[in-house]
């Protein structure tokens, strides 16, 4: 007997890189940061009142929501919290989209049509372009748009008179800029436009700039009208989605801007030497806005990305690769230490 019903047996759930059990791998595979998070993060935790866990959490994440509120100069109503920005997206999909048509571009995060076949939305893809840039001028008078900017996995990014104009073209449905990577960017966030456009909302997460993917942390910023429809979603869902401990170390890691500052940065000179490094060795690198890169590796050594993902494998050097069309020439990878890029260096000389 198959006792599930047919939409669980037809489900085609999202793969995430692979997270190893034993040690000595090194791990460049799903954009987590590689340094740890804020001091503050770790004495919040260690401070944090055990005997308070026989109580349900805040429900909206109150503490948290004025912390993201105070950081971004908006107002509490305008922020809403998850269980990491997937479960806020996903409370989105339902929200604003279900039953619609909407316009994303046909490479981006891997989630997207997984929701978007769950919650019964048709998702309309838009080709990137043959550098990977989305084409502004094609998101038109859309019932919904969905973008990730930075993009992943092509690390491409929209400038912020771009998603403004987005904006201006699509006044009618929901805009959702998933803003996973902009600290990594010299892009600017959309978050201050949210106060422009009753139609917009940025979703960010605590997981990558903030080093703190374990604690599944996101959130949204958005008009209150747009913010209470997901509480409706979420209240019908689940009441306390977000913990006590994580509601805490997440307040303490938006409020320790120096160290983020400084982690980001760090980041992103790796990123910058890494893919000066790799040019020199022959291998084509796009600009990026992330903290991971999109290589299109080159021979002779190896022929195709795929050998060469096989070969970092072989190494214990995790990254990316995908046999999809458009993307299986290319691997991605995340941005580690120095240490760890320096490891991975050494497996791409040819
Ligand atoms: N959006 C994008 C574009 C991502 O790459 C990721 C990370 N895989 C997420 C959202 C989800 O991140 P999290 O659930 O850890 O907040």
């Amino acid at each position: 007997m198959n006792f599930l019903t047919k939409k669980a047996r037809d489900l085609v759930p999202y793969v995430a890189g692979i997270q190893p059990n034993e040690p000595n791998w090194i791990k460049l595979n799903t954009n987590e940061n590689p340094y740890p998070p804020s001091p503050k993060v770790v004495v919040a935790i260690k401070n944090f009142p055990l005997e308070n866990l026989r109580l349900y959490p805040p429900s909206d994440s109150t503490g948290l929501q004025n912390a993201i509120a105070n950081r971004y100069n908006v107002s509490p109503a305008s922020i809403f919290c998850g269980n990491g920005s997937d479960e806020v997206l996903a409370l989105a999909y339902q929200t604003f989209f279900s039953g619609k048509t909407v316009l994303t571009p046909d490479i981006s995060y891997g989630f997207y049509p997984v929701w978007a076949n769950m919650y019964d939305v048709n998702s309309q893809e838009i080709p990137v372009d043959e550098n990977f840039k989305i084409g502004v001028s094609s998101y038109i008078n859309a019932e919904g748009v969905i973008l990730a900017n930075p993009n992943a996995p092509t690390a491409q990014a929209l400038s912020l008179a771009e998603v403004e104009q987005i904006l201006q073209n699509n006044p009618s449905g929901v805009v959702l800029i998933d803003e996973a990577y902009i600290d990594f960017s010299t892009e600017k966030s959309a978050i201050p436009l949210t106060e422009k456009y009753e139609n917009l909302l940025v979703v960010q997460t605590f997981s990558k700039s903030h080093a703190l993917a374990g604690q599944r942390v996101g959130f949204a910023v958005g008009n209150p009208a747009l913010i209470e429809g997901l509480q409706r979603m979420k209240n019908a869902f689940n009441s306390y989605p977000l913990d006590a401990i994580s509601q805490t170390a997440a307040a303490a890691a938006i409020s320790d801007i120096e160290y983020w500052d400084a982690m980001r940065k760090k980041v992103i000179a790796t990123r910058e030497n890494t893919r000066t490094a790799l040019q020199k060795m022959g291998h084509k690198v796009l600009e990026s806005h992330t903290n991971f890169i999109l290589i299109k590796p080159a021979g002779p050594r190896f022929r195709t990305a795929q050998e060469w993902y096989e070969h970092l494998l072989a190494n214990k050097i995790l990254i990316r690769y995908w046999n999809k069309p458009r993307l299986h020439e290319l691997l991605r990878v995340t941005i580690g230490t120095d240490r760890e890029m320096e490891a991975f260096l050494q497996c791409m000389k040819q």
